[in-house]
Parts: C-alpha cells; structure tokens; sequence
C-alpha cells in the first residue's frame, strides 16, 4: 500500500469531514514493541499530540489487546476513550465495562492458562491473563518457532474444550471467547454513538486488521482511512488491507503531530 506521506492530501480531505474520531491501536503504533509487555511505554510525542486532538475532534479512541484500565495506565490521557481486550472491555468513568455474554470467560481464560502453564515449560514463554482474554508471548524464547509449535499443539486440545478462540498476533497467541467481538465491533458502536462522517484507525497487527477490511465496506455512512504501521514483522495483510502505511512509531509520531497541527485552531465540538 502506499505510504501516508506521500498522499498527505487524502488525510487533509478526512480532516476536512466533522464529526470526526481517530482511533489508535498501542502496542507497535504509538508504542515500540518491547520483549515483555510491561517494559513498553507510549511515545511522549504520540502522547502529546492525542492529547491535542482530544481537545478538537469528536472522539479519541485507543484500541488495544491489553485489558483497558492498563491501555488507560499507558496512555494516560484522561480525554481519551479506551477500548481494551481487542473490544471486550471499555473504560468508561474509571471502572472497567465488559460487553454483555463475555462474563463467564475470565474464568475459563485462567482455567485454560493454569494448564498451560504446567504443559508448556519453555523458558521465555510469558502467559499474560488479561481477564476475558490471554496472551501467550514467547518473543522472549531462544527457539521462537519451537516454541510457538509446542504452545500451539498445548493450545489446540485445551481450547477444543473451553470453547476458546485461538489467534495469532506478533510472536504471540492470542485465547478469546467465541464472541463476535472485536476492535471493529468497538470501533463500529463508537462511530455510532458520535455520529462520526469521519474515521482515521491506526494500526499494525492481525486485529487491526478487521477494522481496515470493515472500512472498506461499501455503503457507509462515515469515510474512514485505515493506516497500517509497518516493519520488520509486519504481517501481509496489514499491507494488503490497510489504505496508507506508515514506518513504525517514528512516522506515527510524526503523522499525529502533523494531524494535531492541522486541527488546531478548529473550535472544539
Ligand atoms: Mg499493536
């Protein structure tokens, strides 16, 4: 796909459309992939200038596989709306709301996670309970692919069971519920809720995905622009589905600082 920069006019012209929400993903969007989850930490830069656009546009949206109060924690922008758990959790007022039928879960994600944590003793491999969802991460691991071969084939029998959901995201598998839920169907009621005209979704993994194929859709009512950060391991259809491609958290930082400067001044909805 072609890179944003040098189609900057196609983001004037969404710019130009009110209401208007823009939606980031964090991890490998404003965010640098870290071996571990808790060593990340969102770009100052990137941090800055949502907190601008916070203060002109309709909504400002971070979407995240992490569970929404740590997003919250992370980003740390109190105008911000955060969306957690690739759509299973949503921080409204200071408390965590989780969507309806997904209540059973957490205790079947940890059921699960406990028995993997007996089958699968590879050193690296982090389990991450994230409540409605897991994350098995072995980034950390000497041998990455004999590792994902052993926590899939662990994965396989115990989700067969639990009714769980298996997907694989950036040197992690991913267990959900067998829900329709996802960052699109967060992103969707959102658009809804604002009566948005306008969408821009940034995003670099397999789940933001979803949202750049519902983007395409013909016959909405809103224009949106689905914008895929990329590098060394970034998947094909980030680059297939996505509008307009960025380099990494660099060009994201200087992406929304340029957006931020070019909405200032606009009075606020
Ligand atoms: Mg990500």
């Amino acid at each position: 796909m072609p890179y944003l920069f040098d189609h900057f006019e196609s983001v004037r012209e969404l710019l130009s459309l009110t209401p208007l929400g823009l939606f980031t993903d964090i991890d490998g969007t404003i965010s640098e992939i870290a071996p571990s989850p808790p060593e990340a930490g969102v770009s100052p830069v990137c941090r800055e200038s949502l907190a601008i656009l916070a203060g002109y546009l309709a909504v400002v949206v971070a979407v995240s596989g992490r569970p929404a109060a740590e997003a919250r924690r992370m980003v740390g922008i109190d105008d911000l709306v955060y969306i957690g758990n690739h759509g299973y959790e949503r921080w409204v007022g200071g408390s965590v709301e989780l969507v309806p039928n997904a209540e059973e879960y957490p205790a079947k994600v940890e059921a699960v996670l406990d028995r993997l944590s007996s089958l699968i003793c590879i050193e690296g491999v982090i389990f991450e309970n994230k409540g409605p969802t897991a994350s098995i991460h072995y980034r950390r691991c000497h041998d990455r692919e004999a590792a994902l071969r052993a926590i899939n084939k662990a994965v396989a029998g115990l989700v067969r069971e639990s009714g769980l959901r298996v997907s694989q995201g950036k040197m992690t598998v991913e267990l959900r519920p067998p829900l329709e839920v996802s960052k699109w169907t967060a992103v969707r009621t959102l658009i809804a809720e604002h009566s948005l005209s306008g969408v821009i979704y940034l995003g670099d993994d397999v789940t933001d995905v979803d949202v750049f194929v519902a983007l395409h859709h013909g016959a909405l009512p809103f224009k949106g622009l689905g914008i895929g950060v990329v590098g060394e391991e970034t998947i094909t259809d980030v680059m297939l589905q996505a509008d307009f491609t960025l380099n990494g958290v660099g060009d994201v930082e200087r992406f929304l600082k340029r957006v931020a400067a070019e909405v200032a001044g606009r009075p606020a909805p």
